[in-house]
């Protein structure tokens, strides 16, 4: 299955998935998007179907830490 990711809201590139097994966690997968330009990145979550849609979520939802 693939999902359609938004570019960057804060940039405009190009965001990627990024997975990460959590030891502390039962080793469970966390996932998360990131912008490959400016890094912007969404939460951890465990599904992916979540995180497509808080990425997408992010261009009406602005959050700029600095
Ligand atoms: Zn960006």
């Amino acid at each position: 299955m693939s999902y359609k990711l938004k570019s960057c809201p804060f940039c405009g590139g190009k965001a990627r998935f990024g997975q990460r097994l959590n030891l502390e966690k039962g080793c469970k997968f966390e996932i998360w998007i990131s912008c490959t330009t400016c890094k912007a990145s969404t939460g951890l979550l465990a599904v992916r179907a979540e995180v497509v849609r808080a990425w997408n979520r992010r261009t009406e939802e602005t959050e700029i830490h600095d």
